[in-house]
């Protein structure tokens, strides 16, 4: 079992902590509950994280927060948007994939390893997707 977040208050650091060694120190933490959206970041440098990565492993929110404070670098996801990525957080890819793996059912987190119909499929892949786009 990986590490979760002690409370909001240490991913509320980390996000600074972040902030701070790319420079960044100006930027604003929210942390707050968000239907389809992991986080995101506004043009004034406001991140909002949602509070559900509170219940994931920490490795995953560490992800969207160097992932949002890389959009003050640049705005969308091309080639320099991943430059800066990986070098902040050469395994990003990684984290990415584990990260879309995490999708609510019934209101729980589950990972989505488990195998299944064709029926739960169907079901699970527009939340899939919806995580995929709104990072
Ligand atoms: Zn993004």
């Amino acid at each position: 079992m990986r590490d979760g977040w002690v409370n909001a208050e240490e991913m509320r650091w980390t996000a600074r902590h972040w902030a701070t060694t790319m420079g960044l120190e100006r930027s604003g933490i929210r942390i707050m509950p968000l239907k389809k959206k992991w986080g995101s970041m506004s043009l004034r440098g406001w991140m909002t994280l949602s509070s559900e990565l509170l219940d994931l492993p920490k490795e995953l929110g560490e992800y969207v927060i160097v992932h949002e404070l890389v959009h003050q670098l640049a705005p969308n996801h091309g080639r320099v948007f991943k430059a800066f990525l990986k070098s902040y957080m050469p395994d990003w890819e990684e984290r990415h994939a584990l990260l879309q793996k995490h999708v609510v059912i019934d209101g729980k987190w589950v990972a989505e390893k488990l195998v299944l119909s064709d029926q739960d499929e169907q079901m699970l892949d527009p939340v899939v997707e919806q995580t995929a786009k709104s990072c």
